[in-house]
């Protein structure tokens, strides 16, 4: 028989959580195996994307100087509100933004997961790549003890496992922490590209005064053709990431393909002139979690913890992934160092990590947004009648027409409710109100 591979504690999956997660454990001088199935860390993962530095620096107080391999810095961001052939801005610039490091800064994944995993190892956590985790190795009482791998001889035990598998929550349903798979009301998918422009022609397209500028733009209405979704345009260094989602039930009911979906947006009238000349060189599709606080499995159980998107901590409307998983991955691996210290690895003593996370912006973001999907749900219509509105009331509003002003301003209170009823405006406006505030 094999001696037994033993580690102090195992984390499954080198995305920000998981990364996050064998950071705090190495840092805290424990024994960590981290587990990814990607060539590399990164190599499976994309996203937007934007990365905020707050939650990075809690993990990595000295990051900044470790060279982290950032795109742009967000100078510039905002919403687009687009109709079929319009748009309407509401964009902030300021010199707040300007500070080094920033708040926020574009990022591709498949450098910076490598980079930050690297930075794992630097510190003492064992990573190995090319490998699955399969199922949990239970002990006869059915506590988590370990983890099967799909390699020949690949079970690895540990006192606690850290599930920071992403999206595709395969593993946590496994280890009893989630009931069943999630219906398409609540997964949203995202096909984006990266698409490669000279970094000059970049700074001119978007007003951009050099690579220490960069603009990050959330786009709703007829970018997703006016359903529940959103498009994206973030700018990289020699490259802009474009992208656009909706949920996966969206697609399935109005018989959309989410290639076509993007195409069309990349040829919307107001878009297109900004990738002109471009190549495409990235090109993918990933889920992206809505299912919000009332529907997060449980976060522990006997000797496991689930951080991050398997988790359903995603906050879409403010675009927050990533800051949410590393807080999240932070957390588990405090808890699990507290556990060793206690020798205590209970499901009892874990749940303090959902106590921890209570009191961040990571539950309390949740919990505040937790109606949003059944807003979206109960008003479709609210994308298409309402930036719709809002780009015909600009034209009307900035158009001489040679009517006097006050007739003017009358005509377009008149076209909101030719679209919508009072009674009609009155609800959407106190749905979104209890969306956004819990
Ligand atoms: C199109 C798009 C745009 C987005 N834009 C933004 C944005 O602008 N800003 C932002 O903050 N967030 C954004 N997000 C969300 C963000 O990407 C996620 O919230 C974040 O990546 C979650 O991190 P994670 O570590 O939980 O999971 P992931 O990043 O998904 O990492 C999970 C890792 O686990 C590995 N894995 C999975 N199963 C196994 C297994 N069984 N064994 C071994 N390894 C396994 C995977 O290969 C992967 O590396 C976006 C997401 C998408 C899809």
């Amino acid at each position: 028989m094999p001696e037994k591979l033993m580690y102090d504690a195992i984390v499954v999956g080198a995305g920000p959580a998981g990364i996050s997660a064998a950071i705090v454990l190495a840092r805290g001088g424990l024994k960590v195996m981290l587990i990814e199935r990607g060539r590399f860390a990164g190599a499976k993962n994309f996203f937007g994307g934007v990365l905020y530095t707050h939650a990075l620096a809690d993990v990595l107080p000295d990051y900044w100087d470790r060279k982290p391999p950032f795109e742009r810095p967000v100078t510039e961001q905002g919403y687009w509100l687009m109709s079929p052939d319009g748009v309407v801005r509401i964009m902030h610039k300021s010199q707040h933004y300007q500070k080094e490091p920033a708040d926020a800064y574009t990022a591709l994944r498949s450098g910076f997961d490598s980079w930050f995993a690297q930075q794992a190892v630097s510190l003492g956590a064992l990573l190995i790549t090319k490998t699955t985790v399969v199922d949990a190795i239970r002990d006869e009482k059915g506590r988590v003890i370990g983890v099967r791998t799909d390699r020949p001889d690949g079970d690895i035990y540990a006192p606690i496992v850290i599930v920071s598998e992403g999206v595709n929550n395969l593993l946590t349903q496994k280890m009893g922490l989630m009931k069943a798979d999630l219906p398409p009301r609540l997964i949203a998918l995202s096909v984006k590209e990266y698409i490669g422009l000279p970094s000059k022609e970049i700074e001119t397209r978007f007003n951009l005064s050099g690579a220490k500028e960069g603009l990050a733009i959330d786009i709703f209405g007829d970018a997703t053709l006016g359903l529940p979704g959103t498009a994206f345009l973030y700018t990289d260094k020699q490259g802009i990431s474009i992208g656009v989602g909706l949920l996966l039930e969206e697609f399935v009911q109005h018989r959309l393909k989410p290639y076509e979906v993007l195409a069309r947006f990349k040829n919307h009238p107001v878009i297109k002139p900004y990738l002109a000349g471009g190549e495409t060189l990235e090109y993918g599709a990933h889920l992206i979690p809505e299912f919000g606080y009332d529907r997060m499995p449980d976060l522990a159980a006997d000797g496991v913890l689930v951080a991050g998107d398997a988790a359903g901590m995603v906050d879409a409307l403010h675009r927050e992934g990533t800051n949410l998983a590393m807080t999240a991955g932070r957390l588990a691996g405090e808890t699990a160092l507290a556990a060793h210290k206690q020798n205590d690895f209970s499901a009892g003593f874990l749940r303090a990590y959902r106590r921890d996370l209570e009191s961040t912006f990571v539950l309390k973001d949740l919990k505040q947004y937790r109606r949003m999907t059944d807003f979206l749900d109960s008003t479709p219509h609210f994308m298409s009648t309402y930036v719709n509105y809002a780009n015909e009331a600009a034209l009307r509003y900035f158009s001489a027409h040679g009517l006097p002003k006050r007739d003017m301003e009358d005509n377009i209170v008149k076209m909101l409710f030719q679209r919508r009823s009072f009674f009609g405006v009155a609800r959407d406006m106190l749905k979104l109100f209890q969306g956004m505030r819990g």
